[in-house]
């Protein structure tokens, strides 16, 4: 059974009540601070956005950090290329394609513009020249 009139409340109810709306008042300021909480952050979160599609439009530079590490990568892959082309050089005998020079006159020297690796150390591409006519192959 609910009462039906606050006057009829024992003293130590009438207590509590009180207690009971000044809870609820603290708790709606609480909530309007929240409300402006909210409000700031939802703000901030538009600001937020909007730095995010600027930073989308000026990620070419990011795109370029991209490909360089893709370059890094070429060794690797030079490797992987390289391998049957060295055994097919191996294959081949001594002989410049250019002057048909053959034996001592042709040096196997390294390709310092094609690095196979750095680690554990650089190393380069054979390649061999030709000392009578210089040519390179
Ligand atoms: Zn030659």
């Amino acid at each position: 059974m609910m009462y039906n009139n606050l006057d009829d409340l024992p003293p130590e109810h009438e207590e509590e009540l009180s207690q009971l709306e000044t809870q609820i008042s603290e708790l709606f300021t609480l909530l309007e601070k929240s409300d402006i909480q909210i409000s700031l952050l939802q703000d901030e979160n538009f600001q937020l956005k909007g730095q995010i599609q600027k930073l989308q439009q000026q990620s070419k530079p990011a795109q370029f950090k991209s490909s360089q590490a893709e370059t890094i990568k070429v060794p690797k892959e030079i490797v992987a290329t390289v391998t049957p082309s060295d055994t097919n050089i191996r294959q081949n005998k001594r002989k410049c394609p250019n002057c048909e020079a053959s034996g001592f006159s042709i040096k196997e020297v390294d390709d310092k513009t094609r690095i196979i690796t750095y680690v554990p150390r650089k190393i380069y591409m054979k390649k061999k020249v030709c000392t009578k006519c210089r040519f390179e192959f």
